[in-house]
């Protein structure tokens, strides 16, 4: 599980180069959130309401401004100290674009080898039996392994980036519009592996979509942003029968 409380953060503020004055950004402004173990909690807002920022805390990438994080009992600011690898142990993270979250130059193999190794101590022999079950799980051919990123279409490409993400066993997953750089009937099937993975390992996803119609049909409860602040939190039936927040009804009322 995941709790946060009051967690936020400011971007700017100061100077700039130029000496003119540049205003501070609260992207994420004291959001306190449970994500529980087993579940699929969804983070809807428009566009800039600090929902990526939010996620990139939440997977140690960026140090938030204020606030508390734990992530399974454990201090996240600890966690971070102890370095990359207990922190993606705990929690892993899939992006909006898989192919630039690959890297260009490196064969999936190493992609997937790399994790399995830093974070798992795995040797040779476990590594390849391991490669060949998380190819197997996102449904994706062995020889994926000797081919180089560009060779995908954006869904494969994605499916290989959820491996990658499994590769450190860590029971948390962030998906930062995991689908939404993808062709309408390729998110389908990429939403139907994520719910299998999910009952198959036992996983909890928190996951960020501006698509309404996917979160209906994904997650257990809803968590609405705006400029910065959690303004609604409810199950996903009863946000999307009754909501209460003034904005939250903007929300699915603009929803197409
Ligand atoms: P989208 O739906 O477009 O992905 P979002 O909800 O993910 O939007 P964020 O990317 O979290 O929104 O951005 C929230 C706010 O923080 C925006 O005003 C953005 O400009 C600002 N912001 C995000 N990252 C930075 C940064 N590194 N430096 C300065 N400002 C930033
Ligand atoms: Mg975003």
């Amino acid at each position: 599980a995941i709790e946060v409380r009051n967690l936020s953060k400011t971007f700017g503020g100061g100077r700039s180069l130029f000496g003119t004055e540049r205003h501070a950004v609260k992207a994420v402004d004291q959001v306190s959130l449970v994500l529980q173990r087993g579940e699929t909690l969804a983070v809807v807002g428009e566009s800039g309401s600090g929902k990526s920022t939010l996620a990139r805390m939440l997977v140690g990438l960026e140090e938030p401004t204020f606030g508390d994080m734990q992530i399974a009992g454990r201090d996240a600011a600890a966690l971070r100290r102890d370095g990359p690898r207990a922190f993606g142990k705990m929690v892993q993270y899939v992006f909006q674009d898989p192919v630039a979250s690959l890297n260009p130059r490196k064969m999936i193999r190493q992609a997937l080898e790399a994790p399995l190794k830093l974070m798992n101590g795995y040797d040779a022999g476990k590594r390849q039996a391991r490669m060949a079950e998380l190819l197997d799980a996102v449904q994706m051919p062995k020889d994926t392994l000797d081919r180089y990123p560009h060779e995908f279409s954006g869904g494969q490409a994605q499916r290989i980036a959820i491996a990658r993400a499994l590769a450190a066993e860590a029971e948390i997953l962030i998906l930062d519009e995991p689908v939404s750089a993808l062709d309408v009937s390729v998110q389908a099937q990429v939403l139907l592996l994520l719910r299998d993975l999910k009952r198959q390992f036992g996983l909890s996803y928190l996951f960020i979509s501006h698509d309404l119609a996917v979160v209906e049909a994904i997650s257990d409860r809803v968590a609405v942003m705006h400029k910065g602040r959690l303004v609604e939190e409810a199950p996903t039936d009863q946000l999307f029968r009754a909501p209460r927040d003034p904005y939250t009804r903007q929300l699915l009322d603009s929803a197409p």
